[in-house]
């Protein structure tokens, strides 16, 4: 039983930050009562660590191998991870001034700038979404995200007219970044916001600094974008939830059984601002410069890199339910949308999908 409260009480605090995706732990909880009897020895010792990054927060469970104990110096472990996330954000933060992406954003127009690993590395991952997406993804919206009252400027919750978006619309386009082996150029003066896959590279960054200290069961969480490896403290597959997509929140979907994947979720249900009961999400589509309106209340992604699942999952979520998900299977990508539909919510999957959860 003391395994039981503990798992309930370590993953208790996702539940209640803005995530998406949850850990299981009612169903952690449900399976232990029923047959979790005599199990305790199969319990692996498990240590967390968490903190602030990116406008959200970050989880972190490392288990220990069966019958063995960690030997670790926690608060070493915990700077080493906190240093790590302060690297990433000094690279491609927009709300940190002289992040290495807000100098580039300055820089002349046409002039190129040679760029640290990092920040070519995620540009790339960006560049390969866009272009497979035909442009959903896009991560030089931020005239418009700002325009909208999503960005750093933190506008007032106002619908823009029609010449302030044609304005932001001129200053749009993955097209107006260039991309070469190891540097970049803005072809015209663009703002480039990569709110949409930061965090998910930060997981994916934090998961490689933890296998190169020789973890290899851990799960990482920034904001809901979560990658995991191995086994859970009960010595088996991670368990994720997608939740229900409410304002709420809480209450798990579906259950995915992963190793080694990432998963992340895009969805409108928590990030909006409503003016005359319309509600304008903070995803925009570039091809209109108008916030989202479909009938999409979440995609969720599951991918190797959890870079890649946080971009999808929002390229996906601009292109909607009948455009996304043919993407999805045309991209062999493993993609479970929730649709409203007048009676609640219906579920689709994509073919690639069915694999984790049938
Ligand atoms: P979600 O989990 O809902 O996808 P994210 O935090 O991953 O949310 O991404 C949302 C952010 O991405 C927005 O706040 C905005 O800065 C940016 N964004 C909005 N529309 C797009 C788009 N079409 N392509 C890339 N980034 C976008
Ligand atoms: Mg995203």
């Amino acid at each position: 039983m003391t395994l039981v409260v503990n798992q309930v009480m370590v993953f208790a605090p996702i539940a209640k930050i803005k995530t998406r995706l949850v850990l299981l732990a009612s169903f952690l909880f449900i399976g232990s009562i029923l047959f979790g009897c005599g199990q305790a020895d199969s319990s692996r010792e498990s240590v967390t660590l968490s903190g602030p990054t990116m406008g959200t927060s970050y989880h972190i469970t490392l288990v220990a191998e069966a019958g063995e104990s960690f030997g670790f110096d926690r608060e070493e472990l915990q700077k080493t991870v906190d240093d790590e996330l302060e690297i990433i954000n000094q690279v491609m933060s927009t709300y940190i001034e002289d992040s290495e992406l807000m100098r580039f954003n300055r820089a002349p127009v046409d002039e190129w700038v040679e760029l640290s690993e990092p920040l070519m590395h995620v540009l790339n991952i960006s560049e390969d979404v866009s272009q497979r997406s035909e442009g959903a993804f896009d991560i030089t919206v931020g005239p418009l995200v700002n325009l909208w009252g999503f960005g750093p400027e933190m506008r007032p919750e106002v619908v823009p007219s029609d010449d302030q978006l044609a304005e932001a619309l001129a200053l749009t386009g993955h097209d107006k970044l260039q991309l070469d082996v190891t540097r970049a150029r803005r072809t015209a003066p663009i703002f480039v916001d990569l709110s949409a896959v930061g965090k998910g590279y930060g997981v994916d960054w934090v998961a490689k600094v933890l296998r190169e200290r020789g973890f290899t069961n851990f799960m990482v969480e920034i904001g809901g974008e979560v990658k995991v490896s191995g086994v859970s403290p009960r010595g088996s597959p991670w368990r994720i939830a997608v939740e229900q997509p409410t304002a709420l929140g809480g209450s798990a979907r579906l259950a995915l059984e992963l190793d080694g994947k990432a998963v992340a979720t895009s969805g409108d249900y928590r990030n909006y601002f409503e003016v005359d009961g319309v509600r304008y999400s903070h995803t925009i589509d570039p091809a209109t410069g108008r916030p989202i309106t479909h009938n999409l209340a979440s995609v969720t992604v599951i991918a190797d890199t959890a870079a890649h699942a946080d971009a999808w999952a929002t390229a996906l979520n601009v292109l909607g339910p009948e455009k996304g998900l043919a993407l999805a299977n045309a991209e062999q990508l493993a993609v479970y949308m929730i649709v409203k539909d007048n009676d609640g919510f219906t579920d689709l999957r994509s073919v690639t999908f069915s694999q984790y959860a049938p």
